[in-house]
């Protein structure tokens, strides 16, 4: 019999990834997880519901699912979201059924959500969740980011300041903590981040199985 090609892909059966990314408004964690997504095919993005009004950049469906208070509270109340926060003074929440099924296929999600939220899922799905915290170099980069991406009101960039600094503060509930100086670097990082909690050995239930087929393997010499 002729041995495997060794460029033939061992697919070893592992339980999802859920990935969460936190930091302050104006950070940068959007736009490495628009990288990560861009780049990671086996990567899909949980889709929250907020009850804060669409930007002009942001497209229903795929960046949030806008609703009204009541329709929020409708579903929070019926149990359909896994976790919820009031940040900012709007509502936002994570539909459970998407990431239940993706969990139950194995498949890894990524999920911009606050601390608020990653402590909920935290207490929820333990071993199954990596987070990462964003932090910016400076405060004052922090703000002109916030200039820059010109798509909040002042008075709305004067609330995420004010409130940047009790985020920042949740520094320490994070598995990583990553410094966004240099956009390409800080997304390098996060990417190794999930390469290697990939390989990590109690996410893989299928390396028992692997492993034992390797001893029995009787190669000819
Ligand atoms: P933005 O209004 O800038 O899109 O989001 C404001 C904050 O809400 C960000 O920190 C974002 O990560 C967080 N957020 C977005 N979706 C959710 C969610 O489903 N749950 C929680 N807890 N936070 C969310």
């Amino acid at each position: 019999m002729s041995p495997t090609p060794s460029s033939t892909p061992t697919k070893i059966a592992r339980r999802g990834l859920m990935l969460v990314l936190s930091s302050p408004s104006g950070a940068g964690k959007s736009t490495i997880a628009g990288n990560l997504l861009r780049d990671d095919h086996s990567l899909e993005i949980s889709v929250s519901v907020t009850t804060r009004a669409k930007r002009p950049s942001e497209i229903a469906g795929k960046h949030y699912h806008f609703i009204s208070v009541p329709q929020f509270e409708r579903m929070r109340d019926a149990g359909d979201l896994l976790e919820w926060a009031e940040v900012h003074g709007n509502f936002y929440g994570t539909p459970r059924e998407p990431v239940e099924a993706a969990m139950a296929a194995g498949r890894d999600m990524l999920f911009d959500i606050d601390w608020q939220g990653a402590l909920q899922l935290q207490e929820k799905m333990k071993a199954d969740i990596v987070s990462i915290f964003v932090l910016p170099p400076t405060m004052t980069e922090l703000q002109s980011r916030l200039h820059r991406r010109a798509e909040d009101s002042e008075d709305v960039i004067r609330t995420r300041l004010l409130n940047s600094r009790a985020e920042i503060e949740r520094w320490r509930e994070y598995d990583y903590v990553i410094v966004n100086d240099d956009l390409d670097e800080a997304f390098r990082n996060v990417s190794c981040i999930v390469n290697a909690e990939r390989v990590r050995r109690d996410r893989r239930h299928g390396l028992f199985d692997f492993v034992n087929g390797l001893l029995t393997e009787e190669p000819s010499l």
